[in-house]
């Protein structure tokens, strides 16, 4: 039941409308388009999480990318950050194909589901508060379909770690730490063994690789460390 309940839940996320400033500029960029992508259409909608409903690893990033996700409807597919990330997933045995262009192009994810936690894509990558918050039920709800799975969760950067605590009480029932442990690559925080371990990775935005700030090998260590902990390495 929960493939099926997932498609439904992807569904229902693709038609949410309730942050205003978010569906005016996710249309607006859909409506006006890059100049490399004019004969495209733009999916400009909310982008679902992507993975298949058994994953035991999840990947939880900040919101689709203007030209990236809200281009082609699937997370990361279609930009530079995730020619990164899927081309590490592949490496590390987690994505049948390196590359991932659009929502047709045959890629699949093993045991792994990767997902945000703002739906739609903010004006300079920059949800607010009050953005973040409304969509954190979508969050909530992905996370507790996938929960019998679910060991790890790689937060690609300090917005997503933020965004797991309240997922850790919403779904788990769980007090986060307090003091919060603090983001950083490679930080590794699991509050009890019944909920999923929370590891950190600097995020794969081109601002990060390009500077080298990320490796290559420095994500290919992040991913080998979550199949361990989800007991697939
Ligand atoms: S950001 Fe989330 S809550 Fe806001 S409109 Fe998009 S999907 Fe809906």
């Amino acid at each position: 039941m929960t493939a099926a309940e997932l498609a439904e839940l992807d569904r229902r996320i693709s038609g949410c409308r309730a942050c205003p400033r978010l569906v005016a500029w996710r249309e607006s960029v859909a409506a006006t388009r890059r100049a490399a992508f004019r004969d495209q259409e733009y999916w400009g909608r909310p982008v679902p999480g992507f993975g298949p409903a058994g994953a035991r690893v999840g990947i939880l990033g900040l919101a689709p990318a203007a030209h990236g996700g809200n281009r082609t409807g699937r997370i990361f597919t279609g930009d530079r950050s995730g020619d990164v990330l899927f081309a590490a997933l592949h490496r590390a045995g987690l994505a049948n194909q390196p590359t991932s262009v659009a929502r047709d192009d045959g890629l699949a994810l093993r045991h792994t589901r990767i997902f945000a936690a703002v739906r739609c894509a903010p004006p300079g990558n920059k949800p607010t508060p009050a953005e973040r918050d409304t969509c954190a039920p979508w969050l909530h709800r992905e996370v507790e379909l996938i929960r019998p799975t679910l060991r790890v969760v790689v937060a690609l950067g300090a917005f997503a770690w933020a965004a797991w605590w309240p997922a850790l009480s919403r779904v788990y029932g769980q007090r986060p730490p307090s003091p919060r442990p603090p983001f950083g690559h490679g930080a590794l925080a699991r509050v009890t063994p019944d909920s999923p371990a929370l590891l950190g990775c600097y995020h794969v935005s081109q601002q990060n690789t390009f500077t080298g700030r990320l490796t290559p090998s420095m994500l290919d260590d992040v991913l080998g460390r979550a199949k361990q902990l989800a007991g697939l390495g």
